[in-house]
């Protein structure tokens, strides 16, 4: 079993009196959100691989608060979580004019963008919100790649970032066993030197195959 912790999320924007009683816990805080009237703070139970994940992904993934879509057309929001449908989309809460969007609203912003390349949006997500989206799918993805590496809750805690930043930045049909043989052999062997070499992505930046490469091959 990973760690878990407990964490508040507040939005410095909004939030900034909640401040004092963000952070991360390692039981239930005695001071929970909401502090104060439309209070937008957020208390998380969250794996700690999967917030220290994060904590990496942002220096990688563009963070805009506006809704966005990519090079390839796909609705982006917050810290590159794609929409390919509608259905998820309309869920979110997001701003239009200072106030809520309308699901209808939502559903033509959608429509509008959904398969254009580099488009920017008038919608925004606040920056929890993002961030509880971000999390909500690291969550999947650790789920995913514990069926697709036998023990993974127990490889090193460098291999567990390289891994589930894969599976984040790829998806979960793309980083297969099929795809990334070399690789997967390599974890298993627990070879660190080939799997910071077998690491490396064709369409990411330098910086990110370069961190991935690094902290593995600097497992002991
Ligand atoms: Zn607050």
């Amino acid at each position: 079993m990973l760690d878990k912790i407990y964490e508040i999320i507040y939005d410095d924007g909004v939030c900034s009196e909640c401040q004092k009683y963000a952070g991360k816990f390692n039981e239930i805080p005695e001071h929970i959100p909401p502090f104060h009237p439309n209070c937008k703070c957020k208390l998380l139970e969250v794996e700690e691989i999967l917030e220290e994940t994060f904590e990496f992904l942002k220096n990688f993934e563009e963070e805009k608060s506006n809704v966005y879509t990519d090079t390839k057309g796909y609705v982006t929001v917050g810290c590159g979580s794609m929409f390919n449908n509608v259905k998820e989309f309309k869920k979110l809460p997001l701003y239009y004019e200072n106030r809520l969007a309308t699901t209808e609203e939502k559903e033509a912003e959608f429509y509008r963008l959904n398969g254009k390349r580099n488009q920017n949006s008038a919608f925004i997500l606040d920056k929890v919100e993002a961030k509880i989206l971000a999390l909500e799918h690291l969550k999947g993805d650790l789920k995913s790649v514990r069926k697709k590496f036998e023990n993974f809750d127990n490889l090193p805690k460098n291999a567990q970032l390289v891994i589930l930043d894969m599976e984040y930045n790829m998806g979960s049909n793309k980083f297969s066993k099929n795809n990334w043989p070399m690789f997967f052999e390599a974890i298993k062997l627990k070879d660190w030197k080939t799997a910071g070499i077998e690491s490396q992505s064709k369409d990411i930046q330098q910086l990110r195959n370069f961190w991935r490469k690094n902290i593995l091959q600097s497992i002991k």
